[in-house]
């Protein structure tokens, strides 16, 4: 019935960037649909762990600086010894470096391109070579509306959810025949910790906010729905796609 192939009960998921945020709305909306998880960041998690742990779910978290690929063997050997398989990678980590492109630095450009570009290409390929193994798998990336549009002052963080958006249909193509499914959900604009910089600046504030047509921004919670759609047998035939999560603003 349909209902029950959105359940992810016996499935193993991965989340990166898990302690705030988005991450940690759609760790905990994929423990409600059943998964049990493993959430990745490079500062401890308590708060995520234990909203998983009230759910009734198995959660291993995992400190580790995903800028740096050299923690990706680590991060697959522990979820492998603790739950023996991988069947949901959900790269969400991402960061985001604000200044005019005239003047925009090596440091801000590379930090952003490592954690938002590199590692999910990295942690995607180590993940995929298990879900072969198992006979398939879903990975979800954490795109952007500036995978579309170009932003203002974030020349990096620009180039990097293109890329995630490229990488996506690359690896869709390639994987498919693994009968992994690779999408992305492009989120527009939520209330994190990513976005405090501009929703303090009252007149990008407002002008945001004006031309979003659902009227308001978003929040983690508002993630849960599509991340679990495509982390579940529901979106089975559903690849190479990027979804928008953003309350109309790419319609406008
Ligand atoms: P956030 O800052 O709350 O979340 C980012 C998470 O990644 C945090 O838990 C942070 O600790 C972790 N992290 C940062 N650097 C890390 C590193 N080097 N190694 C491991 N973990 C690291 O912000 P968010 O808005 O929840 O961002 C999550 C994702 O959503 C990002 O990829 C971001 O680009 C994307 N996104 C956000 C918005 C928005 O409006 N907030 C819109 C589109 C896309």
């Amino acid at each position: 019935m349909i209902l029950d192939m959105f359940s992810l009960k016996g499935k193993v998921a991965v989340v990166t960037g898990a302690r705030t945020g988005l991450g940690q709305g759609m760790a905990v909306g994929l423990a409600e649909a059943g998964a049990d998880m493993v959430i990745i960041n490079h500062s401890p998690m308590p708060e995520t762990e234990k909203m998983i742990n009230d759910l009734g779910r198995k959660c291993l978290p995992i400190e580790a600086e995903l800028s740096d690929i050299s923690v990706i063997p680590e991060i697959i050997g522990k979820t492998l010894k603790e739950f023996g398989r991988i069947d949901i990678l959900v790269n969400n980590a991402g960061i985001i470096r604000r200044a005019p492109s005239l003047e925009f630095s090596e440091k801000d450009w590379d930090e952003v391109m490592d954690l938002n570009l590199k590692s999910v290409f990295f942690l995607s390929q180590a993940a995929a070579k298990e879900m072969v193994k198992q006979g398939g798998g879903k990975i979800i990336n954490i795109a952007s509306m500036l995978s579309f549009q170009g932003g203002i002052l974030v020349p990096s963080y620009a180039a990097s959810k293109g890329g995630v958006a490229s990488l996506t249909k690359t690896m869709a193509n390639e994987w498919a025949k693994y009968n992994i499914n690779v999408n992305a959900i492009a989120p527009g604009y939520m209330v994190t910790n990513n976005t405090e910089a501009i929703r303090k600046n009252e007149e990008r504030y407002k002008s945001i906010s004006e031309r979003i047509p659902a009227g308001r921004w978003g929040l983690p919670e508002d993630l849960k729905g599509a991340v679990v759609f495509l982390a579940s047998s529901a979106s089975d035939y559903v690849t190479g796609h990027i979804l928008c999560v953003d309350g109309g603003w790419l319609a406008r």
